[in-house]
């Protein structure tokens, strides 16, 4: 049985369920054959366009942004039950709908700290779904889910700043149409205040200086529909100094607003891959038979299943708890429910896609279904936007102070 939200919602839903049916799954085969035929492995298959045509046509483009003047002006409760549909598609679903990390999270900080003319060149032709964007934070060199050690440089130095350093996993950045980095790194690396060090930049991936080096892998995955996780060298890149985004030492705290939704998105769609993999797991096991009886009659199986339903409820409600929290009361008020949702969103969500993995015995980790890389874009997900064990640190901390 299924929540009911409200009539906005609920339409939004039918509208999103019917593009899913109608043209997102039959669409996965077909960008599998087409990017077969292709000359690099980076290009998108032309599927993808007219995804994204058909998706704006039926009024379902920029849906995850709140504010009216640049997306749909949903909440993120309403939003929720939206991503967690895309999920279930994740190749195809968000960007069909430009709703894809990391553009989306990019576009946040573009609208709300960039200036007009940032705007201008950038917001809004990624607001069309005309570019594409990368975040570069994360460098080989430092333990990254430490902010403070970022070791890049962004230099002022006359009317430019000057930026030197290497960043890696840096999603959408072998994208064709990714024509823009937010970049950051420290202006003030002496300053007393080790949260004011860290500025935020934007680099036009074709300034001198920008070297895209390499695709990093995710268990031997180069995620081509996500334009990849590159390794970047920054060598002496000179940008305008109009390019900062926000002030000078804004860095740390730019990046903390744009995580909070961002990891809330990640959990909406994680629910969406676990129905997924439970359908899959069903057709499978009332379809296959082994020592005489159907998968589904063995009590092993069926505990899998209820497991899975269980768990994913679970899921669901927390995620809605702090969707709507997020909403009421703000993304500080909502800390400690965004830091449970990415703890325990991921790690469940991975195990249920493991099982339904098992079942399906060698096809499971293989290409003919999407388990294997479901499985390892849940399970990257323990990492990405923060370690599971630093939320931790910080939820246990802020529940242990009430005692102190
Ligand atoms: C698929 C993928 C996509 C990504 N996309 C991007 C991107 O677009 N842009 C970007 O900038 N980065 C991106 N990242 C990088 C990601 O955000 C970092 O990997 C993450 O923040 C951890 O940083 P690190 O790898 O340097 O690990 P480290 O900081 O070296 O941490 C390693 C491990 O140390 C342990 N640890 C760290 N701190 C603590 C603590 N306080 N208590 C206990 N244990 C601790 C944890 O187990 C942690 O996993 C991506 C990563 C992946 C895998």
């Amino acid at each position: 049985m299924d929540f009911a939200f409200d009539a906005r919602t609920e339409e939004l839903r039918a509208r999103l369920l019917a593009f899913m049916d109608e043209h997102v799954y039959p669409a996965e085969a077909v960008a599998e054959e087409q990017r077969a035929g292709l000359a690099s492995p980076w290009e998108v298959p032309p599927v993808v366009e007219e995804l994204k045509a058909e998706a704006k046509r039926r009024g379902l483009w920029n849906l995850f942004l709140p504010d009216e003047r640049y997306g749909a002006g949903l909440t993120n409760l309403q939003y929720a039950p939206l991503a967690e549909i895309t999920g279930r598609s994740p190749q195809l679903a968000p960007t069909a709908l430009n709703c894809a990390a990391p553009d989306t999270g990019n576009m946040e900080v573009l609208a709300q700290f960039g200036t007009e003319e940032q705007k201008k060149r950038w917001l809004e032709p990624l607001l069309a779904g005309e570019i594409r964007s990368a975040f570069a934070m994360t460098e080989p060199d430092v333990a990254s889910s430490d902010a403070t050690n970022i070791e890049t440089r962004i230099e002022r130095d006359g009317d430019a700043y000057v930026i030197t350093g290497r960043k890696w996993y840096i999603s959408g950045a072998l994208h064709p149409d990714c024509r823009v980095f937010i970049v950051m790194g420290k202006t003030d690396p002496e300053g007393a205040d080790i949260r004011r060090q860290q500025s935020m930049v934007l680099v036009p991936r074709d300034t001198p200086g920008v070297e895209v080096r390499r695709a990093m892998r995710v268990y031997g995955y180069e995620d081509h529909y996500h334009g990849g996780h590159a390794e970047v060298v920054l060598d002496g890149v000179r940008v305008p100094a109009d390019h900062l985004v926000g002030e000078e030492g804004g860095g740390f705290a730019i990046a903390q607003a744009r995580l909070g939704p961002g990891r809330i998105h990640h959990c909406m769609r994680l629910i969406g891959m676990a129905e997924r993999a439970i359908e899959l797991m069903c057709r499978r096991a009332v379809s296959r038979t082994a020592f005489g009886k159907p998968l589904a009659a063995q009590g092993v199986v069926q505990e899998w299943i209820a497991d899975s339903r269980v768990a994913v409820e679970q899921l669901r409600l927390l995620v809605l708890k702090t969707a709507w929290l997020m909403d009421t009361v703000g993304n500080r008020g909502a800390h400690t429910e965004i830091q449970a949702i990415k703890i325990a969103t991921p790690r469940t969500v991975t195990e249920i896609i493991d099982k339904a993995v098992q079942l399906h015995g060698a096809g499971g980790v293989s290409q003919d279904f999407p388990l294997a890389e479901l499985w390892a874009a849940a399970r990257t997900l323990r990492l990405a936007d923060g370690p599971d064990e630093v939320h931790r640190r910080s939820l246990a901390r802020r529940e242990l102070k009430r005692y102190a």
